[in-house]
């Protein structure tokens, strides 16, 4: 997902040998990013949007997307509008994780409170 190449990242202008162009979920249309604006949070700011489209939470599926009329993430936990959720290993995990392709659409799980891959 992240591949080699002598380019500059649309977000930070900084050239750049490594660009992701793996799965990223927003309104806008993205194609590239460097693994720097991933890492520190830039690139899910920057776009509004986020690297997984579902992840285990709690026994459900809870997904985020961005409220262009609220300009705000808002949670569903299955099909549900959940509060915000306010946990440091989650934000990582959507805002700063790069996704990866699969057939089926990628679901990370969670393992007694911790996640894996
Ligand atoms: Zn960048």
């Amino acid at each position: 997902m992240i591949g080699r190449s002598n380019k500059i990242c649309p977000i930070c202008k900084q050239e750049t040998e490594y660009i992701y162009a793996g799965p990223f979920y927003s309104i806008e249309d993205v194609h590239e990013m460097c693994s720097w604006c991933i890492y520190n949070g830039t690139a899910a700011t920057w776009y509004k949007g986020v690297f997984q489209a579902a992840v285990e939470y709690n026994g459900g599926l809870l997904s985020v997307t961005y409220d262009d009329q609220n300009k705000d993430f808002v949670y569903f936990l299955n099909y549900d509008e959940i509060p915000k959720v306010i946990d440091k290993e989650l934000d990582e995990l959507l805002f700063r994780t790069p996704g990866y392709v699969s057939w089926q659409e990628s679901q990370w799980q969670m393992d007694t409170g911790r996640r894996k891959k």
